[in-house]
């Protein structure tokens, strides 16, 4: 059997690595020990934002990138596409992990992150289908409908007003969205759609033009205090940060740092004007619904329609593998959710399924944090919110290294450290009890049009 050349196969990761233009051939690994300043493992959004703002702040320093695979090979290259202000915190929980000041900070931080992407995005020339439309959450049941109510009572109560975000009406709802059984929703302008592995390649273009050094197909092994191992050399440095998200467990003395969950996609062929004309979402705003078990879309820049949700299991011991990724049962679910949502599109057959982790800590709060005794430095635990908030974590990591004082360093998540995980096989048992629950919890609430305790008791329990 002649075995597939690596571009190709990077191909097939998802849609939006099949349509990235460029080359997916992995650059030249680390080729034997190197001495830098700051040292990176991982080449998502948060190892290149990181060397992208380092290499803004001190042209002068020396940055290196070790990535497994290729630039953009993890979540960030096969995500939603929703360059959004949602964190994994919520307001009121940030207020009970710090006050309430400091989680209107962090919210406000999220949203002018969104802007920052498309400031940098479009001075860089990184054509990343950057279309800011905002997002519409739909209501689909009145238990659903009381969510959105409660979703924007607490922003009001934080300080938040209509201009970021608003209830609607029933038609109002229908109007961004055509779907079925809307009852209302709410909608933010915070937000833009974006093909993902465009700003995942690009980004990785701009910081190798900026100087920083980028080693593909270089695994690291382990990582400590002034070092970064990899099979192939040991990078030195003053900082070392990890950037490695859902693929953290397998790194020495991370195990039950954070615990890897799938998300899957699928995707329609480009649809015609027709269909558009019946599902709208006009300007391209993001939407999804107000159910337990997230879910999650948006109009592409070349008319499809790219869906995904939660639902894939857990695997016991942390364990990411490639077979992972494809779950024939929770694409069947989505293509079903799609035909519930838009019925127009029944009969459509998808042309992609594709997935991937994402890092979910114990307490489901991202952080950012350096720690200056030993210049070790991490980023991560987006759930699946990263793809603005890895923006705001470069930054942050910047700054830090740096020494810049800046209103950013001093927000809430910087330098949280969440708990680790239950030793298995309690991880396993919890976290796939809690997709089970969720999951359940939408389909008795569609049932009875009631509010589901269980979701609620299972979401407290899990620390989200
Ligand atoms: C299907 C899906 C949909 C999503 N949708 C959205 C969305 O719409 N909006 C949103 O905000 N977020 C979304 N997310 C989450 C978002 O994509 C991530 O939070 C974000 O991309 C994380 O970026 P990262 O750089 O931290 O991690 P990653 O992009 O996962 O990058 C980590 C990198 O580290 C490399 N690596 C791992 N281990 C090693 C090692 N030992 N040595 C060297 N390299 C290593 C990996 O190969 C990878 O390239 C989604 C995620 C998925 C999977």
């Amino acid at each position: 059997m002649v075995a597939m050349p690596v571009a190709d196969a990077y191909r097939k990761l998802s849609l939006w690595h099949d349509t990235v233009p460029g080359n997916l051939e992995p650059g030249d690994p680390l080729p034997g020990d190197l001495d830098v300043d700051v040292a990176i493992a991982g080449a998502g959004y948060t190892g290149l934002w990181t060397a992208y703002y380092l290499s803004v702040a001190d042209p002068g320093l020396a940055i290196a990138v070790c990535e497994r695979d290729i630039a953009g090979f993890g979540a960030s290259g096969r995500n939603g596409g929703w360059c959004s202000a949602l964190f994994p915190a919520s307001l009121g929980k940030l207020a009970r992990m710090s006050d309430a000041g400091a989680a209107t900070a962090m919210y406000r931080a999220m949203q002018a992150t969104v802007d920052e992407v498309g400031r940098v995005t479009a001075a860089e020339g990184i054509d990343c289908h950057w279309a800011k439309g905002g997002t519409v959450q739909l209501a689909r049941s009145p238990s659903q409908l009381e969510r959105a109510r409660q979703e924007v009572a607490e922003a009001r109560s934080f300080g938040f007003g209509e201009e970021d975000l608003r209830l609607l009406s029933a038609d109002e709802a229908r109007a961004f969205a055509g779907a079925c059984g809307v009852v209302g929703g709410v909608y933010t302008p915070h937000c833009a759609a974006i093909h993902p592995a465009r700003l995942a390649r690009g980004l990785a273009d701009v910081v190798l033009r900026r100087g920083v050094s980028l080693f593909e197909r270089t695994p690291v092994l382990s990582l400590g205090p002034g070092r970064l191992v990899t099979g192939t050399g040991t990078v030195r440095a003053r900082y070392v940060i990890r950037a490695t998200e859902g693929y953290t467990p397998v790194l020495p003395g991370e195990h039950r740092t954070l615990a890897p969950v799938y998300s899957l996609m699928i995707a329609t062929p480009p649809l015609p004007e027709e269909t558009w004309a019946q599902i709208g979402l006009t300007g391209r705003p993001t939407f999804s619904d107000l159910r337990h078990l997230i879910i999650y879309g948006q109009r592409t820049a070349d008319g499809r329609l790219a869906f995904g949700g939660r639902g894939a299991p857990y695997h016991l011991g942390s364990a990411v593998r490639p077979s992972y990724d494809r779950v024939p049962a929770v694409f069947a679910a989505l293509r079903h959710t799609l035909a519930d949502l838009f019925p127009v599109l029944g009969d459509v057959e998808m042309t992609n399924g594709w997935g991937g982790p994402i890092g979910v800590p114990r307490d489901w709060c991202a952080s950012a944090g350096l720690d200056r005794s030993t210049g070790l430095g991490w980023a991560g635990g987006y759930v699946g919110d990263g793809v603005a908030t890895t923006n705001l974590a470069g930054r942050t990591l910047a700054d830090l290294i740096t020494g810049a004082d800046s209103e950013i360093t001093r927000l809430p998540w910087v330098g949280h450290h969440s708990p680790r995980w239950e030793p298995e096989p309690l991880r396993w048992l919890g976290v796939n009890a809690g997709l089970q629950v969720m999951s359940w919890a939408d389909r008795q609430e569609a049932r009875t049009g009631r509010p589901s305790r269980a979701a609620q008791v299972v979401g407290r329990l899990l620390g989200s």
